[in-house]
C-alpha cells in the first residue's frame, strides 16, 4: 500500500484501473482513523476493484481556527491501520497547497435548503467547505462509488445534492454508524476526551435511544423537553441542539405527520469538544 502525497503520483497508480474500466471506491476522511472509517473502507473494498482513501484535514470546513488546529492527526498510525486491511488500497494524503493552490477558500453552494439546518446553522460555511473539497477530490479520484457514514447524516444528504449540482458520475453510498461498546459513536474527536469524559459522553446515545423508544408515545414537544432536562442534569455536557427532523428535508418537525420518516439529531459539547450523533425514529 503506497501513500500518494500528490495528484500526479495518484493518477499514475490509478491509470491501469481507469484504462481497464475497473471500479474505484472512494472513502474521503480527515484521518485519525478508527473502526468507523475502517468499516467504510471494508465496504468499499467489497464493492469495488480498488479503493482510494483520502486523508486530508480540510481547512475550509472548519469555522473555528482552534478546532482546525486541535484536530487530531496521526498519519503513521492511519497508514498502519489501513495496511491491516486486505484489499487494493491507495492512500491519498495531499498537502493543503496540492488541493487549493494559493486559494484556500470555499465555493458557495445552494443545496436546496438542507445547508441551513442543524450543522449549517451552528457551523456557518461548513457545508460550503465540505462541498468545495469533495468536488475537488471527486474530480481527482473519479470514483465509481463514494462511501460516507450516517454518523454525519446531514453531510451524507449534502453530498448526494453536491453530485447532482456538480453533475458528477459517482454513486454516493451511506454506511451505518459504528459505535463503542458503550454506545458512543466512534469519532476522531473522542481522542481528545479523558476516560471520564468518554463515559459521560455516552449520555448522547442513551438519550437518542430513549427518544427512539418513546417516539410513538410522546409528542415532539414532550421529547424536546425530556432531552433538554437530561442534558441540564449532566454537569459535563452542554447541549448545542436537539432536533427531530423529517429525513427528506432535514427541517425541524414540530408535530408528527403520517407517512413521514423522522430522525433525531444531537450536537453537544464536552470540555470544548463537539460531538454529534443521530438515530432513526420510525
Ligand atoms: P471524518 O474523518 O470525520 O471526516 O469522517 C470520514 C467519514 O467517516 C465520513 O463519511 C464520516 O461520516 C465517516 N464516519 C466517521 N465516524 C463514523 C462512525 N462512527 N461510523 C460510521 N462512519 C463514520
Amino acid at each position: 500500500m503506497i501513500n500518494h502525497e500528490n495528484n500526479a503520483s495518484l493518477q499514475k497508480a490509478l491509470s491501469p484501473f481507469k484504462e481497464n474500466c475497473k471500479s474505484i471506491g472512494f472513502v474521503p476522511t480527515m484521518g485519525a482513523l478508527h473502526k468507523g472509517h475502517l468499516s467504510l473502507v471494508k465496504q468499499a473494498i467489497k464493492e469495488n476493484d480498488c479503493v482510494v482513501v483520502s486523508i486530508f484535514v480540510n481547512p475550509t470546513q472548519f469555522n473555528k481556527a482552534q478546532d482546525l488546529e486541535k484536530y487530531p492527526r496521526n498519519i503513521d498510525k492511519d497508514l498502519a491501520l489501513l495496511k491491516s486491511i486486505k484489499g487494493k488500497i491507495f492512500v491519498f494524503s495531499p498537502q493543503v497547497s496540492e488541493i487549493y493552490n494559493e486559494n484556500i477558500s470555499s465555493k458557495s453552494y445552494n443545496y436546496s435548503g438542507i445547508e441551513n439546518e442543524m450543522e449549517g446553522k451552528h457551523r456557518p460555511g461548513h457545508f460550503d467547505g465540505v462541498g468545495t473539497v469533495l468536488n475537488i477530490l471527486f474530480r481527482i479520484v473519479k470514483p465509481t462509488k463514494a462511501y460516507f457514514g450516517e454518523k454525519d447524516f446531514q453531510q451524507l444528504q449534502i453530498v448526494k445534492k453536491l453530485v447532482e449540482i456538480e453533475n458528477l458520475p459517482v454513486t454516493v453510498i451511506g454506511c451505518p454508524i459504528i459505535r463503542e461498546s458503550s454506545g458512543l459513536a466512534m469519532s476522531s474527536r473522542n481522542k481528545r476526551l479523558t476516560p471520564q469524559e468518554l463515559s459521560e459522553a455516552t449520555l448522547i446515545h442513551k438519550t437518542l435511544i430513549k427518544v427512539q423508544q418513546e417516539f410513538s408515545a410522546l409528542s415532539i414537544l414532550e421529547l424536546n423537553s425530556f432531552v433538554k432536562n437530561e442534558f441540564k442534569n449532566n454537569p459535563f455536557l452542554t447541549l448545542e441542539y436537539f432536533e427531530i427532523t423529517d429525513v427528506s428535508t432535514l427541517k425541524t418537525a414540530k408535530t408528527k405527520k403520517e407517512n413521514t420518516t423522522y430522525r433525531a439529531f444531537i450536537a453537544s459539547f464536552i470540555s470544548g469538544v463537539r460531538l454529534i450523533d443521530n438515530i432513526a425514529l420510525n
